[in-house]
């Protein structure tokens, strides 16, 4: 089943850039795709394609069947996840208070929303009785990043998008969080679309991993074995 389909994806910018062209991409359901390649290749334009945070040139955009060009972007973006780097987290509000926001805003009582951002602390890996209280200059920045895929999963979004969720963060801390992250994807089934410059770490978690190159083209679509066998 297919999660996202790209068919001829293409951005150009108001000033002229090209970000991404001629782009066809499709993530199975309950996939761990990772886009990778050196900056500047259009990765991030295309994650924001996708959530509909900027819009396609050219081409069309499903996302279970539905073309996001014409969804309702509330709506679309109920269904999406997204992590970013810098995950913006409001620093005078406790960690339990940042979780919360996401299920308060869609209606959620107050007891229902601190429950499932308990739940979901846990689920990343954050005891809640040690954290949930302090605030996000109090943590390190592993257990913030932690804290926005939290966040991320708060409703429940059947697709994640994550922009180099583990940019930040050292690289030993990185590797557990990595092999953390995969494992809540696949117990939780999630389709995963993740960006990052780094190939090892595209080798190591992607499911199918997508090469860009310069100038916003794909130059390989394919397992870690595949692309190993023809590099
Ligand atoms: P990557 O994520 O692979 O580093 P980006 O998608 O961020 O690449 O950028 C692709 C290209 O588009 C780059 O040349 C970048 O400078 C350009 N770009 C990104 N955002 C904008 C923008 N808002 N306006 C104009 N050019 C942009
Ligand atoms: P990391 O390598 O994950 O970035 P840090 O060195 O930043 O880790 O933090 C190590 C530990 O110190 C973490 O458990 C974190 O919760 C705690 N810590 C970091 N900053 C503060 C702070 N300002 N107040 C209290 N505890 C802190």
């Amino acid at each position: 089943n297919v999660m996202i389909r790209l068919s001829g994806v293409g951005k150009r910018y108001d000033d002229g850039t090209v970000a991404v062209q001629d782009l066809d991409l499709e993530v199975l359901e309950g996939e761990m795709v990772v886009l990778v390649g050196p900056s500047g290749c259009g990765k991030s334009t295309t994650l924001k394609m996708i959530n509909r945070l900027i819009e396609p040139s050219t081409g069309t955009i499903e996302i279970d069947g539905r073309d996001v060009t014409t969804a309702d972007p509330v709506e679309l973006r109920r269904g999406i996840g997204y992590v970013i780097q810098q995950i913006g987290l409001f620093p005078h509000q406790k960690i339990i208070t940042n979780v919360m926001t996401v299920p308060l805003l869609y209606g959620e009582s107050k007891a229902t929303a601190r429950a499932r951002a308990t739940e979901l602390l846990e689920l990343v890996g954050l005891d809640p009785a040690l954290h949930a209280e302090r605030y996000p200059h109090q943590l390190s920045g592993g257990q913030r990043q932690r804290v926005g895929v939290a966040r991320a999963l708060a409703a429940d979004p059947p697709v994640l998008l994550m922009d180099e969720p583990f940019g930040a963060v050292d690289p030993v801390v990185r590797v557990r969080l990595q092999e953390e992250f995969l494992r809540l994807q696949r117990d939780l089934g999630k389709t995963v679309v993740m960006v990052t410059h780094d190939i090892d770490e595209a080798v190591r978690m992607g499911h199918r991993v997508a090469v860009f190159a310069e100038g916003g083209r794909l130059a390989q679509y394919g397992t870690p074995a595949e692309l190993l066998a023809h590099p």
